[in-house]
C-alpha cells in the first residue's frame, strides 16, 4: 500500500525518515478512545511509566517530551547551573546539532569538548577537562554527556560506561546519556537495559522514541530521582508539556509490549550489518567507523556517490568523502540489496 504513495522509496539519511511502526500506531489508535485527564494525569501515561520502571528494574522517574533536543537540553539544565559546564565529545549531538539549546535552557552552561575516538568519549579526557582548571574564572564542570549509540554508530560497552562514570564520580560530575538510539544499542549489546544505564552509573537517560518507530517523543528517565524534583516545571516552561499527553505516551505501550522495541531495533541493526558487508566487499569502499548498530559510515568512491545521486537515493555525505546510511525498523533486505547493487554497478 505504501508503495502507491510518492516518496515510498527507502531513505537512508536518518532513522527518522521512516514512518510509525505498526505496533506504535495501533497503540496510538487505541488511545484515541473517550475522555482522559490531560497533562499526563491519565492511566495510559501512568502505565507506560510503570512499564519503563519494570524494564529498567528500578524506581526511576519518567517524563515525556517532544524531541531529543528538548530531552537532552532539559536533562542537562536540571543538573547544571548557568556557571557550570558539561563534558562531551566534539562530535556530540548536543554540541553540533542542537542549535545551542543545552546552553540556552541552562542559561549559559558551557559545553567542554574532547576529541572522540570512534565516537566515544575517553575517561582520560574527562579527567583532563575536569581537572584542568578549578579557579573562579572557568565554568565549573558539573556533568558528563555521552551518546548511546554514538554519533558515529558505535556502541559503548557497559564497562566503558562504568569507566566514564567512575571518573565522573571521582570528579563530582553527573552522567547523562543521550539515548536517541538507545534501543539499537541495547539490541546490539544483548544486555538488560539496567546494565547499560544505572548499574553502569548513568544518572539520567534520554530514551529515544522517535528513531525507534514512535510517531514523536522521547522519554527522560531519571535514575537519580533527586534530580527530577522540579523537572515537571522545567518541561512546562520550555513548552514541552503535552496537554494531550496520552498521544505522546501511549505509543510506548505498543513498543514495550513483548519486546517489540528490541525486535525492531535488532532488525535495523541487522539491515545495517547487511549493508556494511555488501558495501565493504566492493572496491574502494571501507568503513570509517565500526558498524556496531544501525548506522553504516563508509568511504564512498566518487562514481558511487554520483550513481546514488542519479538514482535519487537519500543519505548523508560528509566533506572528505564519507557517507552515512541509517537503517530503521522499516528498512527491508530488498532496499539494502538494491543500494548495494547500485554501488556495485557504479564501481564495476
Ligand atoms: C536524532 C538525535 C537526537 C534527537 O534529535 P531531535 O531532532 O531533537 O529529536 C539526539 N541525539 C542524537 C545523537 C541523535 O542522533
Amino acid at each position: 500500500m505504501k508503495h502507491t504513495l510518492p516518496g515510498w522509496r527507502t531513505q537512508f539519511a536518518s532513522d527518522n525518515t521512516a514512518g510509525i511502526c505498526p505496533e506504535a500506531l495501533d497503540a496510538l489508535q487505541a488511545a484515541n478512545e473517550g475522555w482522559l485527564a490531560s497533562y499526563g494525569n491519565d492511566a495510559l501515561t501512568r502505565e507506560v511509566c510503570d512499564r519503563l520502571r519494570e524494564l529498567f528494574e528500578t524506581e526511576c522517574d519518567v517524563y515525556f517530551v517532544f524531541n531529543g533536543t528538548a530531552a537532552n537540553s532539559l536533562a542537562l539544565a536540571t543538573m547544571c547551573q548557568s556557571y557550570h559546564s558539561v563534558i562531551c565529545t566534539d562530535a556530540a549531538h548536543i554540541e553540533t546539532d542542537e542549535c545551542g539549546a543545552p546552553e540556552f535552557f541552562s542559561n549559559g552552561t558551557k559545553l567542554l569538548t574532547a576529541p572522540h575516538s570512534d565516537g566515544k568519549l575517553q575517561p582520560a579526557d574527562v579527567r583532563l577537562l575536569a581537572t584542568k582548571r578549578s579557579d573562579i574564572h572557568y565554568p565549573r564542570p558539573r556533568a558528563v554527556s555521552i551518546a548511546q549509540t554514538t554519533e558515529t554508530g558505535t556502541v559503548y560497552r557497559p564497562g566503558e560506561v562504568a569507566a566514564l562514570s567512575a571518573v565522573a564520580r571521582e570528579q563530582g560530575l553527573r552522567l547523562h546519556m543521550d539515548g536517541a538510539r538507545f534501543a539499537n544499542a541495547v539490541a546490539a549489546l544483548g544486555l538488560a537495559p539496567a546494565d547499560v544505564t544505572w548499574r553502569a552509573g548513568v544518572d539520567v537517560l534520554c530514551f529515544g522514541g522517535t528513531k525507534m518507530g514512535l510517531p514523536v517523543g522521547e522519554a527522560v528517565v531519571f535514575f537519580d530521582r533527586g534530580l527530577s524534583e522540579e523537572f515537571a516545571w522545567r518541561c512546562k516552561q520550555a513548552g514541552q508539556l503535552a496537554s494531550k499527553m496520552r498521544f505522546l505516551s501511549a505509543p510506548w505501550l505498543g513498543m514495550l509490549r513483548d519486546d517489540v522495541w528490541l525486535r525492531h531495533a535488532a532488525h535495523a541493526n541487522r539491515m545495517a550489518a547487511r549493508l556494511a558487508e555488501g558495501l565493504c566487499a566492493l572496491p574502494g569502499v571501507s568503513l570509517i567507523s565500526p558498524c556496531d548498530a544501525n548506522g553504516v559510515f563508509v568511504e564512498l568512491p566518487a562514481p558511487a556517490v554520483a550513481a546514488l545521486g542519479d538514482a535519487g537515493v537519500v543519505y548523508y555525505t560528509f566533506i572528505g568523502g564519507g557517507a552515512r546510511f541509517m537503517c530503521s525498523w522499516a528498512t527491508s533486505d530488498a532496499a539494502v540489496d538494491e543500494l548495494v547493487a547500485l554501488v556495485a554497478a557504479a564501481l564495476a
